[in-house]
C-alpha cells in the first residue's frame, strides 16, 4: 500500500505485483486508460524482473528527477527546530 501512494510506480503496475503472479506483472500499455503515474501509456510491455520497490531514499526511484528537482525539495523539507513553530 505504501508502494502504491508513494506514487513512484506505475499504480498498474504495482498493484499487477501484488495480485498477479511474477510472469504476469504488467503496467500502462496502449489502449488501457494510462494511470496517474504514467500518464502516457507504455509502448512495450513491462521488462521480466522489474520489480516495483520502495527504496530507502525516495529520489533513488525517481530517476526523472534532476539534480533541481533534488535541491528544491530538500529546501522545502529543511526544518530549522523548534524555533520556527514557537510564537514570540
Ligand atoms: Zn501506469
Amino acid at each position: 500500500m505504501q508502494l502504491y501512494l508513494t506514487q513512484h510506480h506505475c499504480s498498474r503496475g504495482v498493484l499487477s505485483q501484488f495480485l498477479n503472479a511474477e510472469s504476469d506483472w504488467r503496467w500502462c500499455m496502449a489502449g488501457e486508460e494510462p494511470c496517474q503515474v504514467c500518464q502516457e501509456p507504455h509502448s512495450s510491455s513491462r521488462p521480466a524482473g522489474l520489480v516495483f520497490a520502495a527504496a530507502a531514499d525516495p529520489l533513488a526511484a525517481r530517476p526523472a528527477a534532476t539534480a533541481a528537482d533534488h535541491l528544491s525539495e530538500e529546501t522545502a523539507l529543511q526544518v530549522t527546530g523548534p524555533a520556527e513553530v514557537l510564537i514570540r
